[in-house]
């Protein structure tokens, strides 16, 4: 099994897709919570990150997914541009001169992404962002894989929905630093940890063949 180029394009297209039919419904978790933009924010990278595909089509896997982070940075603004593009751009860097990723590839490009994030936004699992999508669905994969079983099918229903990790309250540090933000969170799904959830199912489902 592998995860060729062109999955990996077939991937992020449907992302872009899949994002844009969620706009309105990540719109709506970011106005409980947040400034009401996410649906925007990220329905707008991703259609730049369309625009881009044509020119990246006969890149390696890490100039691929450098690429999209770099479109993202530039587009999607916010807190989540700057993220999901250190996202993609650690991707890229995990991936650099791959033709194809074989399962311990995508773990190893995908936990380099999630690192980026952890890093650059400081943010840890329980924190109520998409940390707490991306966490469990990285553990998956890598107890999928250490178990030896054929690939990815047992991650297909992995990546949690956000409904049962994100429920939680801020951390009390947090709390101490953001009281404004906490009451108004708690009890509410966070909207990055939903759109990172869209994004590891959407990859669950494109590459289940692979
Ligand atoms: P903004 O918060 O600037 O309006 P968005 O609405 O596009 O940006 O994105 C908000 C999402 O970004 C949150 O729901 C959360 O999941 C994610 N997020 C915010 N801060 C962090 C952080 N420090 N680490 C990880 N994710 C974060
Ligand atoms: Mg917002």
């Amino acid at each position: 099994m592998a995860i060729s180029r062109q999955d990996v394009l077939d991937w992020i297209t449907a992302v872009a897709a899949v994002l844009d039919e969620n706009k309105d419904y990540l719109t709506q978790l970011d106005s409980a919570i947040g400034d009401a933009d996410h649906g925007m924010n990220m329905s707008r990278g991703f259609r730049a990150v369309l625009g881009k595909l044509p020119t990246i089509g006969d890149k390696d896997i890490g100039t691929i997914f450098k690429t999209v982070g770099m479109t993202l940075v530039s587009t999607v603004g916010g807190a989540a541009g700057p993220l999901y593009g250190t996202f993609f751009m650690q991707a890229g860097a995990a991936s650099a001169g791959k033709q194809e990723l074989a399962a311990t590839d995508w773990s190893t490009a995908l936990e380099a992404a999630i690192n980026g994030v952890m890093m650059r936004g400081k943010a840890v699992l329980g924190d109520k962002t998409m940390i707490d999508s991306l966490t469990p669905a990285l553990e998956a994969l890598k107890a999928a894989i250490a178990e030896q079983q054929p690939w990815p099918r047992p991650w297909n229903d992995r990546p949690r929905p956000p409904n049962r990790v994100c429920w939680r309250r801020f951390r009390w540090s947090r709390v101490r630093a953001a009281p404004a933000i906490w009451g108004r969170s708690a009890g509410h799904q966070d909207p990055g940890a939903t759109s990172s959830y869209l994004i590891l199912k959407t990859a669950a489902q494109t590459w289940a063949d692979c």
